[in-house]
């Protein structure tokens, strides 16, 4: 086991607008899919490892730190900004070139000098010849190096990047070559990651359903902090598909706290799934097969329509109610759909996490589910089949005119 989120923790600091993103994704290229967000928001801090030069590091972006606003995430942002500015062994302080030096990056240079860790200024923006000329203001900081960037572009960053880690505590090389790291990067590009959110009631045996997926053999594993404390990734590959379990840390505990328990705990159970919904590509959504679906089911998987993932059923606990012929689950299957109005068409699978029955197939279906939904049609091909509809079907007007459909495109996923 590999553990990605450890490492030493350089953090991205400065006013909003400055380019933090930006430069947040240019470090980590491709791999800002895999970044967490906290609780439902694009604001909070954002974790992704990095690497430059055969060192590892924690890239860590603090959002909207530092910004005067009324938005009620504001203390949230803070807090957690805060935190992690607190356990940072180097600061990538950003600036505005174009805007020049201003009381806000005083502010915080101010609070980045009290921490007492080595800090890189980062001028941002100097593609623009306005921020060209500025650039020497930022010297009045009093912090050094003073490096000009051009996040969107890409230059300087090399630069940046070979003072921050020049001032990374002494650690271990890289395991992985500079090669290695551009394989891994393309690799990622061609096939991104799955992610993938389990969820469903207390008891349907999510968390044995993780473990289970877990103890496959062919499966490697790394675990992964999200940003906040209690939240942990799971990476998994299988068949050379990689998959992002989000959400798990609740779900791995063997002890956890009110287990089958209704009320307040009910509720946490939902808001996991809804806040592990936002960051999945696919939802598995487990159901139990004594009990069956009910409304909150139902529920889920409308939630589910709305924020868009593709959703495979599984239902869990099959072992209890083998053997009982083919009616038996025909019928069974059939209230499940009835129930969830929502899911007519979706996979649906028979599995036991007990004794792993069918567990590989989860993973296969759910790589399909994901595949199809980001399948792109060639242009040529959707005419070719536009064409062969409309001549079945001529299609009418209500004015009963003649319609002709002449191009058809596909613009998204
Ligand atoms: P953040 O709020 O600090 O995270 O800032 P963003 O990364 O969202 O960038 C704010 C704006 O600055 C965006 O419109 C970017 O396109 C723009 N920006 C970022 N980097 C550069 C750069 O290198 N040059 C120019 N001209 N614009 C940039
Ligand atoms: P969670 O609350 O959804 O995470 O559910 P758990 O994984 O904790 O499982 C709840 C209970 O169901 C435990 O007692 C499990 O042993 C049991 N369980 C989970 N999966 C299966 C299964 O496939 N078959 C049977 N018979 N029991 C299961």
């Amino acid at each position: 086991m590999t553990r990605l989120g450890t490492g030493p923790a350089v953090v991205v600091v400065g006013r909003p607008n400055v380019g933090k993103s930006t430069l947040f994704n240019r470090i980590t290229g491709t791999r800002r899919s895999i970044v967490a967000p906290i609780a439902g928001t694009t604001r909070d801090a954002l974790e992704a490892p990095a690497n430059w030069r055969r060192r590892d590091f924690r890239l860590i972006d603090t959002g909207g730190l530092f910004g005067s606003t009324t938005d009620p995430l504001h203390d949230l942002v803070v807090k957690h900004g805060l935190k992690a500015i607190l356990d940072a062994d180097v600061v990538i302080f950003v600036v505005d070139g174009r805007e020049g030096l201003v009381p806000g990056d005083e502010t915080i240079a101010k609070h980045v000098h009290a921490l007492g860790v080595p800090v890189v200024v980062a001028v941002n923006k100097t593609d623009d010849k306005r921020a060209r000329s500025r650039a020497l203001e930022f010297h009045q900081l009093g912090l050094e190096p003073v490096i000009e960037i051009a996040a969107e572009h890409g230059d300087g960053v090399a630069d940046l990047l070979d003072e921050v880690v020049a001032r990374l505590p002494a650690g271990p090389e890289s395991a992985r070559t500079d090669a290695e790291v551009e394989a891994e990067k393309k690799a990622e590009e061609e096939d991104p990651e799955i992610a993938v959110a389990i969820v469903g009631r207390p008891n349907v045996g999510k968390s044995s359903l993780v473990n289970r997926l877990l103890r496959e053999e062919r499966v490697l594993v790394s675990e992964m902090p999200g940003t906040t404390r209690d939240s942990i990734d799971v990476l998994l590959q299988w068949h050379k598909k990689r998959f992002r379990i989000v959400d798990t840390a609740g779900m791995r505990k063997p002890g956890r706290v009110g287990h089958g328990d209704q009320g307040p705990v009910e509720q946490v159970s939902v808001v996991l799934a809804r806040r592990a919904m936002e960051r999945a590509d696919v939802v598995v959504l487990v159901v139990d097969a004594i009990e069956g679906a009910g409304d909150r089911e139902a529920a889920i998987a409308g939630e589910d329509e709305e924020a868009g993932c593709g959703i495979v059923i599984a239902v869990n606990k099959w072992d209890l109610v083998r053997g009982q012929g083919q009616e038996f689950v025909e019928t069974f299957d059939d209230k499940l759909r009835f129930q969830m109005k929502f899911v007519e068409y979706e996979p649906l699978i028979h599995l036991s996490a007990l004794t792993g029955v069918h567990t590989p197939r989860l993973l296969e279906t759910v790589d399909r589910v994901a595949q199809a939904r980001r399948k792109r049609v060639p242009t040529s091909e959707l005419n070719r089949f536009i064409e062969e509809a409309t001549e079945a079907n001529s299609p009418v007007s209500k004015s009963r005119r003649d319609v002709r459909i002449l191009y058809a495109a596909q613009t998204g996923t």
